[in-house]
């Protein structure tokens, strides 16, 4: 599924993230940036040993900020990693750290010139959010700053690992945008 907002591609699709082409993929990192499982783990067997390195050498990440690394081996020039929260509750500010780790990325792309970004469903596996809360968090999140950016992004992916995150994901966009 895609739509365009101001001239940016937004785009929904299914499968690895490690593959994609865009000039920067996201990670779903931990504050020590020390790599893990999930989709962390898949992007530093992907991209090889130059990113942990570089993430040794930044040393962290706090929750709902972003750093970026090298892209190594991967197709993508840069990983942008991220930290969203961990859900407790939902009363201990994980909406807002959520929105502040995709606007995060967003911001040090913009800053860096980089017109192509895939994410992930961020915090929505080991991190436990309900992704029904999650998408929508996600989505407003990059169509608000799509609309306040204009020109800046030409392509915004959302590369979601399983069919029903797909689902959960399309359904979400379809009900933002009608
Ligand atoms: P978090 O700790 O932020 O919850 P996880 O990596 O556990 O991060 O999960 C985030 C999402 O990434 C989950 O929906 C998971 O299914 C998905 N995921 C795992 N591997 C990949 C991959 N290679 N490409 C895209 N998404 C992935």
């Amino acid at each position: 599924m895609q739509i365009t907002i101001s001239s940016t591609t937004l785009s929904l699709t299914k499968g690895d993230i490690t593959q994609e082409e865009t000039d920067a993929i996201v990670n779903a990192a931990n504050s020590r940036l020390a790599g893990g499982g999930g989709v962390d783990g898949a992007i530093h067997r992907a991209g090889g040993p130059k990113i942990i390195e570089e993430c040794r050498r930044i040393g962290g990440c706090p929750t709902g900020s972003a750093v970026i690394t090298t892209g190594g081996n991967l197709k993508a020039k840069y990983v942008i990693h991220t930290v969203g929260p961990i859900y407790q509750d939902g009363r201990h500010n994980e909406a807002k750290l959520l929105a502040s780790a995709y606007k995060s990325c967003l911001e040090l792309a913009a800053k860096k010139v980089i017109k192509s970004i895939s994410f992930p469903s961020i915090s929505t596996g080991a991190y436990g959010y309900p992704i029904n809360e999650a998408a929508e968090i996600a989505l407003k999140t990059v169509i608000d700053f799509i609309k306040a950016n204009k020109e800046k992004l030409s392509l915004v992916r959302f590369v979601l690992f399983s069919d029903k995150d797909f689902e959960v994901y399309k359904k979400t966009l379809e009900k933002l945008t009608k």
